[in-house]
């Protein structure tokens, strides 16, 4: 039972994503001319994948539209 809870929970994660790892992620500019990187940023993609344009940069969610930085 125990192997199987950590199966389920490992292919669960399989498929997320962090926001501050994508190419479309931009954190808000400021004046001091940098951001914590917990701070919450944008998603600059046509669609973000919860609808909403602000996205927090370390959040694990599923995203059909993630590019990875190069
Ligand atoms: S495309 Fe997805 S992963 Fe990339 S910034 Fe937007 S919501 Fe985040």
């Amino acid at each position: 039972m125990q192997v199987d809870q950590r199966k389920g929970a490992r292919e669960a994660t399989e498929n997320l994503v962090r926001c501050g790892q994508c190419s479309h992620f931009s954190f808000f500019p400021n004046e001091k001319g940098h951001n914590r990187p917990q701070a919450l940023g944008r998603c600059l993609a046509g669609a973000s994948w919860d609808g909403n344009r602000g996205q927090w940069p370390l959040l694990l969610h599923p995203c059909p539209n993630f590019n990875e930085k190069s």
